[in-house]
């Protein structure tokens, strides 16, 4: 594989962009190796600067779920563009958003649009917090949301331990205010409602988890959740910036059939645009401003032609349901691949699954929380994903990360990475 021009890419992009990357992971630090350089993607497809093509599953971490280059989007953002990039006053587009977003999702019956999932968490648990009058929150460990400080906080040992900043330039101040507890543990989470009583304004959590690995929350958990928010007055806020409009056309909560009070959006919501959203109950969204005394604002914020790629990305899902079905075939047949593959192999390996979305860990334990995961063999994990890349299949570059499919994966196509995996496999035990 000639990697010389991305390699030259990234020896310029590092005297002028930290770490070479926009975002860290990125960098494919965790796995080895330089990171490619893409100059356009098509369908299932990514070509990078040396004319390497990949069939990829990572799909921009989800947005992509038609495919690169979709042209019913590509016309829409054409069209958009010559009545101006940016107003920063309202338009109609915005409307038409909020009410697809309200029909798609029941939970939410308003909703306000930003330029990212972080943005749409932070404003989220920043609403919680003044609605409530409470300055307490719950997350969970390995769950991402984003790179607000009160997000990056690890779990210290012991239920009712608090918080320790993830990185420098997180003050212990928001550490404190930031309580963890593992995924899918429920008392865990009853025992620091009882011990912070009072205090909590938010719950916060991925409904499926997608930031630790793919990890599905037990029968039970979510409700329970729900349940505990309800007596408690604690705001359940579901994360679905990865979920929304993936896992169905009403995200993660309308298949485990639990109503947060707040859901966050990003990612599919735009279309591969610079777009989240934050919406919920009536009662609590009316605490935003200008209804009501929360502040929240963006320049940029429901921009048209970001909009214009969002509407047609929900309109085609909201308008299409055999998309999930193709989608959760095409998933199960590639996982099952996987399993099959292992098994022969005689390698350690657990898949996690749901509708589009799996990870491969290279563990033999059951993964159900960021302890589990964290059984995974991560060097392993980067020989594979390197023996991936020479079969031609990009991958996410962590084993920490879900995949997500696209309609572009045709059943030929899954058949070329089950066979790739195989293959990489097998080179990877050889190189042991
Ligand atoms: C990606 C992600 C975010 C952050 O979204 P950005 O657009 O990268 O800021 C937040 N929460 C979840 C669950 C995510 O997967």
């Amino acid at each position: 594989m000639k990697t010389e021009k991305s390699h030259k890419l990234f020896e310029r992009a590092k005297n002028v962009i930290p770490g070479g990357v926009n975002s860290p992971v990125r960098a494919f630090r965790a796995v080895g190796g330089n990171p490619l350089f893409i100059k356009r993607a098509e369908g299932a497809y990514l070509i990078d600067e040396d004319d390497n093509k990949y069939i990829e599953l990572i799909n921009s971490w989800g947005p992509m779920i038609l495919g690169h280059a979709n042209t019913d989007i590509e016309n829409a953002v054409c069209e958009a563009v010559k009545d101006s990039l940016s107003f920063g006053a309202p338009g109609e587009r915005e409307v038409f958003m909020a009410e697809l977003i309200t029909t798609m999702i029941p939970s939410i019956e308003k909703v306000r649009m930003v330029s990212s999932g972080t943005e749409a968490t932070m404003a989220a648990v920043r609403l919680a917090r003044g609605y409530t009058n409470r300055a307490k929150i719950i997350k969970f460990e390995g769950c991402y949301h984003g790179h607000g400080d009160s997000f990056l906080i690890a779990a210290g040992s012991g239920a009712i331990t608090l918080g320790v900043p993830d990185s420098p330039g997180v003050t212990q101040g928001v550490a404190n205010d930031t309580l963890t507890a593992p995924f899918n543990n429920l008392k865990a989470v009853q025992d620091l409602a009882a011990a912070n009583k009072g205090q909590i304004a938010a719950i916060i959590i991925e409904p499926v988890a997608g930031n630790m690995g793919l990890v599905v929350p037990e029968t039970g958990f979510l409700q329970g959740l729900r349940t505990l928010c309800d007596n408690e007055g604690i705001v359940l806020i579901f994360d679905e910036v990865m979920t929304g409009f993936r896992l169905s056309k009403g995200g993660a909560q309308q298949i485990l059939n639990v109503k947060p009070d707040i859901t966050t959006l990003g990612k599919i919501i735009g279309g591969g645009m610079p777009v989240g959203a934050y919406g919920g109950k009536k009662e609590i969204m009316d605490f935003v401003s200008p209804a009501g005394p929360v502040y929240q604002a963006g320049t940029l914020s429901g921009n048209p032609v970001a909009m214009a790629a969002g509407l047609a990305m929900l309109n085609y899902l909201n308008t299409h349901p055999e998309v999930y079905t193709h989608l959760e075939n095409i998933t199960a047949r590639i996982c099952e691949g996987f399993e099959k593959n292992l098994k022969e192999l005689g390698i350690k390996g657990t898949v996690n699954k749901i509708g589009s979305m799996f990870t491969l860990f290279f563990t033999d334990q059951k993964v159900k929380d960021f302890e589990t995961a964290k059984t995974s063999d991560t060097a392993l994990f980067g020989r594979y994903f390197r023996a991936m890349l020479e079969e031609g299949v990009y991958l996410a570059p962590s084993q920490y990360e879900s995949l997500f499919i696209s309609t572009a994966i045709t059943e030929e196509l899954a058949e070329k990475i089950v066979n790739a995996n195989y293959k990489a496999l097998k080179a990877v035990l050889q190189n042991a």
